[in-house]
């Protein structure tokens, strides 16, 4: 007797055609891309969410995949920074004994080397906003460790630096960040009227003059608690100006939040930007 109850939908004939396609594409290597680090060819793993192309196994080979971990090694309580002795633990560094910074806690993913040091470089440099995402849900991951605040803050560039560059990286992390946790975002309560010189060949404390009075806090920080996004920390002058100016505008606490820690104290940018004209000379 034939059943008459609804028949199950029989198997969809693109599933298995489309996967013996994607095999056979991949046999003749016309899946291939670029690891975004390492620039060796790979095929990236099939993932169907939406946020495929955003996942670290469509953008990173499967050897620089493993590098994209979070640091879970002793680090500075107030800065992050490894000690240059692994033996010291959590201890406070020296730089923040002389001048403990404005902010209450730190959190950022990884330190800014490897894969996650390129991944940055190509986002700040090269305009690949589509890593937003993807160093996002890194900063979702490293905020775990922080109270929940009122609201997030980016740190601001001049206008005439954000003319020059496009976008703000700091602001785009910022963004992502909101999106997945949902907390208000704030381009208002900061803002950086003074260019100040380019920070790329400054030392320590010429950096720290030079951003001090850079940025300017609105009066609408008054008793909120503020995260404040940035892709990098290196010597952390840039965050302790714009933590003072919200601190003084009233706001009752603020912690610093970064994708990436330099593991020393000393400035990256100059070779950074080396590094990506080095790399564009390579590839063209
Ligand atoms: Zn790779
Ligand atoms: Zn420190």
């Amino acid at each position: 007797m034939p059943d008459d109850k609804p028949q199950p939908h029989p198997p969809a004939r693109c599933g298995w055609l489309g996967s013996a396609l994607a095999h056979m594409q991949n046999a003749l290597g016309l899946n291939q891309d670029r690891c975004l680090h390492c620039l060796r060819p790979f095929s990236p793993a099939f993932a169907a969410h939406a946020h495929a192309t955003t996942a670290p196994e469509s953008l990173l080979c499967p050897q620089c995949r493993t590098q994209l971990v979070p640091y879970a090694g002793p680090r500075c309580p107030r800065c992050g920074i490894p000690p240059s002795d692994p033996q010291a633990g959590n201890s406070i560094c020296g730089a923040c004994l002389q001048n403990p910074p404005p902010w209450s806690g730190a959190a950022f993913y990884g330190l800014y080397q490897g894969a996650l040091r390129h991944t940055l470089l190509r986002f700040k440099f090269d305009g690949h906003l589509y890593l937003a995402p993807l160093l996002g849900n890194f900063l979702l991951e490293s905020v775990a460790c922080l109270p929940r605040p009122d609201v997030i803050v980016a740190v601001p560039q001049h206008a005439a630096h954000l003319r020059r560059r496009g976008y703000n990286q700091a602001h785009e992390l910022a963004r992502a960040l909101h999106g997945l946790s949902g907390l208000p975002l704030s381009s208002r309560l900061l803002s950086r009227p003074v260019p100040g010189q380019e920070q790329a060949h400054l030392g320590a404390k010429d950096r720290r003059s030079n951003v001090r009075h850079s940025f300017a806090a609105s009066p609408e920080a008054r008793g909120l608690r503020v995260w404040i996004v940035d892709d990098v920390m290196t010597t952390g002058s840039t965050m302790n100006a714009a933590a003072s100016a919200l601190l003084a505008s009233g706001a009752t606490r603020v912690d610093a939040v970064f994708a990436a820690r330099t593991p020393l104290n000393t400035a990256t940018e100059a070779s950074d930007m080396q590094a990506m004209r080095g790399e564009c000379a390579r590839s063209t």
